[in-house]
């Protein structure tokens, strides 16, 4: 069977919140469900985390689940009816803070703190509404609509090119985080974050769980450098972001984002929008299947499904068509999983060559599985960002590592237990791989690891492997 190597994420919700649908969409693909702490309340999040676990367990895959945590988003106040008409050239006042609004007077949270003066520019849900500022100060300004639409309550709004510093997680985000952890996330995704500092903050509450960097304000893509030092992966808010850069801005910050992320050696992640027809209809639009396509040539690690799997009519069919569709893009000779990386930064320096020269030889000998033996999940990370085009099997003794290893392009997880010694290592997997079906007897394999095993020892081995030789068996070819 071909395996897709670009990684499915699912956004759970009303629409995909039973048991039985979760399990279609682990059946269809679904790599990592993303629980969006914005919406819902955390008991829901809890049990939707317990079903995504249970299913994947039942059907022998790993499967992570992502708590994406709301941030310091800005938002509007609340109207009578739950939503406005507003008109271009229609003059509206905008009030600091939470509040009842109406279509002459708005309520935008964190307005003083934007400090816009006449000219500066206010957006609203997601570009659908735009506001130029004519007057005021402070926290009551006047404003002309230069782009009339619906606005609702609470929806979200954006100062472009104001220069805003808000808290990086608010009392939500906290309560939110310590919730998460408890049920079991296994991975974090930090909403508006602006810098590293921004990151080690939900680190300081998450512990050893991954944090993944929503780059959705301009500020963050600024500063994208420091915070794919310390965060464990980026993704491409491509909504929010959207609006902040302004749209034509946006094919090629996507390009580039996925492109350093990869070179960091940390995860890439598109996301937003990308089958968003699907949420209505069965098919998606041909401009959203090329979208698809050339977010899994820029080389992306995963790609994202949000309104079409959490409100969507078509949940399960939107995973399928994903994942149809990567593979398909993947079957292309030309494809090499984005631009070539040079070097990935690691801790050591050790890991990143080893890694490198697995890949390099895989690839030279035609190799269908390169084996990465880890304790972290670190080692199979680096092999993956190499891109060979062999499978990666990723062999773990630890649960945790097991299921985040499922976001990782290219990876398979696979359950390993603990052993004391290189050669125990290398004649268990040996049999495990048989066992799965995933090599033959007298097949190749490059195997990598950090030896001695079980001691975060960075990555520091390559054996050449042939299948049913034992640990001792050493090829001859
Ligand atoms: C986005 O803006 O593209 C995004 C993924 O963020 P949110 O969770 O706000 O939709």
């Amino acid at each position: 069977m071909v395996e897709r190597k670009t990684k499915i994420i699912a956004t759970i919700g009303p629409a995909t919140g039973t048991r039985e649908t979760i399990g279609m969409l682990v059946a269809a693909g679904m790599d990592v469900a993303r629980l969006n702490f914005s919406h819902g309340d955390p008991e829901t999040h809890r049990t939707w985390a317990a079903w995504v676990h249970e299913a994947a367990v039942e059907q022998g895959r790993a499967v992570a689940v992502l708590q994406d945590i709301q941030g310091p988003r800005i938002r509007v106040g609340t109207f009578p009816g739950g939503s406005i008409e507003l008109a271009e050239g229609a003059e509206v006042e905008l009030l600091d803070g939470d509040g009842e609004s109406s279509a002459h007077s708005i309520h935008v949270g964190h307005l003083a703190d934007a400090h816009l003066s006449a000219g500066g520019i206010v957006v609203l849900a997601d570009g659908q509404v735009y506001l130029q500022v004519s007057g005021g100060e402070g926290s009551r300004l006047r404003a002309v609509v230069t782009q009339g639409g619906e606005l609702q309550d609470r929806k979200g709004a954006a100062f472009p090119g104001a220069d805003l510093t808000l808290p990086a997680i608010t009392d939500k985000d906290r309560a939110d985080l310590a919730f998460g952890t408890e049920m079991g996330a296994d991975l974090v995704a930090a909403s508006f974050v602006t810098s590293a500092a921004d990151i080690e903050a939900v680190r300081a509450i998450v512990g050893d769980t991954p944090v993944i960097a929503k780059i959705e304000r301009a500020r963050a893509y600024e500063n994208l450098d420091e915070i794919l030092e310390a965060a464990d992966g980026a993704m491409v808010a491509r909504g929010d972001l959207g609006v902040e850069l302004g749209y034509e801005h946006l094919p090629l910050a996507q390009k580039d984002i996925i492109a350093r992320t990869n070179h960091a050696g940390r995860i890439s992640i598109t996301a937003t929008e990308m089958l968003e027809s699907m949420t209505s209809s069965r098919r998606p639009t041909r401009a959203e299947v090329t979208d698809v396509a050339n977010a899994v040539l820029d080389g992306t690690d995963a790609v994202m499904l949000s309104a079409e799997t959490a409100v969507g009519r078509y949940p399960v069919r939107a995973v399928e068509v994903m994942s149809r569709l990567c593979l398909e893009i993947e079957s292309s000779p030309t494809y090499r999983g984005g631009p070539d990386v040079e070097y990935v930064r690691s801790d050591t320096g050790f890991s990143s060559a080893i890694a490198k020269a697995c890949s390099d030889t895989a690839d030279s000998l035609g190799l269908e599985t390169v084996v990465a033996f880890t304790v972290s999940g670190n080692t199979a990370l680096l092999v993956s960002k190499y891109r060979p085009r062999s499978r990666i099997v990723a062999c773990t003794p630890d649960e945790g590592t097991y299921r985040r290893m499922a976001l990782m392009w290219g990876v398979t997880p696979l359950r390993f237990d603990r052993l004391e010694s290189t050669d125990e290592m290398i004649a268990a997997a040996d049999r495990v791989l048989r066992e799965h079906g995933l090599v033959q007897e007298g097949e190749w394999v490059a195997m990598t690891a950090g030896i001695p095993p079980n001691q975060r020892a960075s990555t520091n081995i390559l054996k050449l492997h042939v299948i049913g030789m034992g640990a001792a068996g050493v090829p001859d070819r």
